[in-house]
């Protein structure tokens, strides 16, 4: 089976390695001549250029650029498919993309496989990315079930857990898990920017420790990503952010008034979804990458 992949990133790149590894031709499209060159030299795949001519003969193309230039791409693509080609992406947000895409072509199928690092670009694609990560698959009442089959039977084959879900839910979800996450993180950073003392702000450095590192992580991630997940994703996002602000109002609150007996509940009630949450995870968790940056990204 022939797959296509346009833009070679840290996603794109990380999926032609590991498809490529299973046995499948891998003809990959990338926007820079430089990024195809590198793609080549690391055997990534087994054919590249800039040209999406390259993908006549793909039996499924998985488009991989970022969120903004996927339904552009796939208007591009449209003339060097047959009929039958399967189309997913990979954006990690499905409603908009998923609305505008189904209508372009009847076999496409919206997808998130949910891992990344905080790097982009081919340089940072690496084997075994997506192995015990969630890849969702968010097709329509229209969308043909040999596609979404299809799909499917790649992602497993790459490792990952399978779910299902509406391009609305799939958003609403990501809002919460992971597009607050990396805001809420940014502000947590953005809060120690305002910090005016200079002897404070340099000893908070000096002593930020796991802690630390593990709020903010997500917070330090492809900014252009971040800022596109909040574009797209804008209603979602900010009805989760509301939710937070509520939240943090509220243990301000308790703490104002002292209320400890009810700060230490609400603490229980969070520890105890956490442990619910991880279980989910824990498998991700023993996919970490050796320089210790969390599958799971955006
Ligand atoms: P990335 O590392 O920046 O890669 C994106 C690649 O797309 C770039 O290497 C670029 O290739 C290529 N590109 C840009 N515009 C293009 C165009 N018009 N035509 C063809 N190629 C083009 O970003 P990424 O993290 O892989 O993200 C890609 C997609 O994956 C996004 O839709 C994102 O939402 C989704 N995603 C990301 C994560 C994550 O954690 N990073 C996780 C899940 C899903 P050149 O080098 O040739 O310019």
């Amino acid at each position: 089976m022939k797959i296509g992949i346009v833009g070679l990133g840290l996603i794109g790149g990380s999926l032609a390695l590991d498809l490529r590894r299973r046995g499948f031709e891998v003809l990959g499209v990338s926007r820079q001549s430089s990024t195809c060159e590198i793609a080549k030299t690391r055997g990534i795949v087994d054919q590249v250029g800039v040209s999406l001519k390259l993908l006549s003969g793909a039996d499924i193309v998985f488009i991989c650029t970022p969120i903004s230039k996927i339904a552009p791409t796939l208007k591009k693509l449209i003339p060097y498919l047959s009929g039958e080609t399967i189309v997913t992406d990979v954006g990690s947000v499905k409603m908009p993309i998923v609305q505008e895409c189904s209508t372009l072509w009847s076999h496409f199928v919206g997808g998130h496989p949910m891992a990344g690092t905080a790097k982009q670009g081919i340089e940072a694609a690496q084997q075994d990315l997506f192995a015990g990560a969630p890849y969702v698959l968010t097709p329509t009442p229209s969308t043909p079930s040999t596609a979404v089959k299809q799909v499917e039977e790649i992602a497993h084959s790459l490792g990952s857990r399978i779910y299902y879900s509406t391009p609305e839910e799939h958003d609403g979800a990501v809002a919460l898990i992971s597009h607050l996450p990396v805001m809420v993180s940014a502000s947590l950073l953005h809060t120690c920017l305002q910090e005016r003392n200079s002897i404070v702000l340099d000893l908070a450095q000096k002593l930020a420790s796991s802690g630390f590192r593990d709020t903010t992580r997500v917070g330090s991630g492809n900014p252009e990503l971040g800022a596109m997940m909040a574009r797209y994703n804008k209603g979602e996002l900010l009805s989760s952010l509301m939710k937070y602000r509520n939240s943090l109002d509220m243990i301000i609150e308790v703490i104002e008034t002292e209320d400890w007996d009810t700060l230490e509940q609400i603490l229980e009630s969070t520890k105890r979804f956490h442990a619910v949450s991880r279980r989910d995870t824990e498998r991700v968790d023993k996919n970490a990458p050796k320089d210790g940056l969390l599958p799971g990204g955006y």
